[in-house]
């Protein structure tokens, strides 16, 4: 008979686990006959030992299996995902969803809320009034097929070995271990049933992996994870140095996408055209080239806008974006003398932003979907002595000089321009 404890030993020693083994841990943690002591002091083993390829993709597909799976297979290879493993004023999903729509991809997806320095979509999208995120299984699948979009909360139980495993590791400093990290998103991302899949895999100050060799190794996992099970996908490795866009906050980042998708250049845009060309492709099989054409045109056209507007409504939610909270408060943050600034901690910058109440430090915190920050400037930017930096949106009063003191200390300032680091640093097929 199998015991945990061996299978404990024989990772803790640097064994390769094999596949009867692997399925008996993630089925026994599932239903229960595992404890969460033999299966945190298993997650440490793997922390230190590792996971090759196989034993890999085998815990994906143990975990991917151990709850209900979406059948998007009526789509075909038109259905698609897009994961991002998380920043700060990442608004990808509500410029690059409906992009990938108007252009004739299906894109049926499950988004988390935010958590800590990092937001979430669905959060983002409950800041436009009337806006919800449940629908049945049939309005989901209905909504997919005439409009092209559907988001959702994540549902309860899909996955739920992941959900298990993934709150173990939370509390036994275990989750940044890149098989688990990769199996732990691939387990949602293949449970969730598209075809074709693209990663933006996430690197810097504001982001899990905090160095490009790190997001590169991880991206490669997770790519290879997809392809053994059938699926198309394309990994980005992206800056994420740096906040995403000028807005950090939910309602702020949804007119941030709203001014994208109205024309709005710079780093948001460039970083959307890049993903959602990368998913048309696989989806249609377009080069990249074309691919990226048709996003412009979509864009430029704003028959994105207009694919935008009609998701929201079908959802509830009100399509002209005028009732979008506005906070009482809206304080300069003025720079105390003139430099470069050659560096932002964007996980600081996004815990300035959750303490005036844009994020929650809890799981059932309540947020304030008017509070966030507006950056005026950011690195690689020269300023005058009293520029406005940034401006604080809050109702509380009481956070104002917390968060103030935290974005200031988020900045490095230098006599000259720092480098110019480029937005995605490489693409793993
Ligand atoms: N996001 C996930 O879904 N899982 C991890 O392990 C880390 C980030």
């Amino acid at each position: 008979m199998m015991r945990t404890v061996d299978l404990i030993e024989k990772k803790r020693n640097g064994g390769t686990l094999t596949e009867e083994e692997i399925r008996f841990l993630i089925e026994g943690y599932t239903n229960g006959t595992i404890p969460d002591y033999q299966m945190s002091a298993w997650a440490m083993a793997v922390w230190f030992r590792g996971m090759n390829d196989k034993e890999t993709a085998i815990l994906t597909d143990a975990m991917t299996k151990s709850g209900d799976t979406v059948d998007l297979s009526c789509f075909g290879d038109l259905s698609v995902d897009k994961h991002s493993t998380g920043g700060v004023g990442d608004k990808t999903t509500l410029i690059v969803a409906p992009i990938v729509a108007s252009l004739g991809g299906k894109m049926a997806k499950m988004s988390g809320r935010g958590l800590g320095h990092t937001g979430g979509t669905v959060d983002k999208l409950e800041s436009i009034q009337g806006f919800h995120t449940t629908l049945t299984a049939e309005e989901f699948r209905r909504q997919v097929e005439e409009i092209g979009v559907a988001v959702i909360g994540q549902s309860g139980n899909l996955p739920p070995a992941d959900k298990k495993l993934y709150a173990l590791r939370d509390v036994t400093a275990t989750v940044d271990s890149i098989p688990l990290i990769a199996s732990s998103i691939m387990s949602k991302k293949l449970a969730a049933g598209s075809k074709s899949i693209v990663l933006d895999v996430k690197c810097g100050s504001g982001a899990f992996m905090k160095t490009e060799q790190d997001g590169k190794k991880l991206a490669e996992k997770m790519v290879a994870i997809g392809k053994h099970c059938g699926r198309n996908v394309a990994a980005l490795i992206t800056n994420m140095d740096i906040p995403l866009g000028s807005n950090i906050g939910n309602a702020l980042e949804v007119k941030e996408a709203v001014d994208v998708l109205s024309g709005k250049q710079g780093d948001l845009r460039e970083i959307c055209t890049a993903l959602a060309s990368n998913l048309l492709s696989l989806c249609h099989g377009w080069t990249i080239e074309e691919a990226r054409k048709n996003v412009e045109d979509a864009i430029d056209s704003g028959k994105a806008l207009n694919t935008m507007k009609a998701w929201i409504a079908a959802q509830g939610g009100d399509p002209d974006f005028s009732k979008l909270p506005t906070a009482k408060i809206v304080h300069p943050v003025r720079a105390e003398h003139a430099g470069w600034i050659t560096h932002m901690d964007a996980a600081q910058v996004g815990i300035a932003s959750s303490v005036m109440g844009a994020g929650r430090m809890k799981k059932d915190d309540p947020i304030d979907y008017a509070a966030g920050i507006v950056l005026e400037k950011k690195t690689g930017d020269h300023v005058e002595a009293g520029d406005v930096l940034a401006w604080l949106h809050t109702n509380k009063e009481e956070t104002l000089e917390n968060a103030e003191n935290l974005f200031r200390e988020a900045l490095t300032w230098g006599n000259e321009a720092p480098a110019a680091a480029p937005l995605v640093y490489e693409i793993v097929r």
